[in-house]
């Protein structure tokens, strides 16, 4: 059975770190979900599907637990790819990120499967998060 953490205060994926799109409404960077109220989801029992299967890597636990996306800035999730292989996205949400919290993320995904690409995403003022400048690093060339 796949036991998801609870998220606490964390509201990352609501904030437009995720982009999506929620009954029509625009979610990404610099735009939060409209239905995100005080910190809180104003429609979680109708709340979309999207938003009921959507696992960040933190809750999903399999990256260390102090990498909960609102206490390190890091929002990761596992993204499925067309040709059925994986990808490990991470996206900075503030420009303070650990340097170590940053280490301890690559360690986490090297542990979890050498052959994954890490595409982390640094640039979080107000851009578009998805033509960035960002890294890949392929962690079996790293090994
Ligand atoms: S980013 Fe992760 S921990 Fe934060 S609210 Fe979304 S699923 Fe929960
Ligand atoms: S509908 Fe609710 S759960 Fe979904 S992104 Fe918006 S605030 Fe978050």
């Amino acid at each position: 059975m796949n036991t998801l953490k609870p998220c606490g205060e964390c509201t990352a994926c609501c904030e437009g770190f995720a982009e999506s799109n929620i009954f029509g409404n625009v979610m990404r960077n610099g735009k939060k979900c409209v239905f995100l109220v005080d910190e809180k989801c104003c429609i979680y029992k109708d709340r979309p599907e999207v938003c009921i299967k959507f696992q960040c890597a933190w809750s999903q636990g399999i990256i260390s637990d102090d990498l909960r996306p609102d206490k390190s800035g890091i929002l990761a999730y596992v993204k499925n790819l067309e040709n059925n292989d994986q990808e490990i996205f991470a996206i900075e949400m503030k420009n303070d990120v650990k340097f170590s919290d940053h280490f301890k993320l690559i360690n986490d995904v090297k542990k979890l499967n050498t052959n994954l690409n890490l595409i982390y995403y640094k640039d979080n003022k107000n851009k578009d998060f998805f033509k960035p400048k960002h890294k890949i690093f392929n962690l079996k060339r790293e090994v």
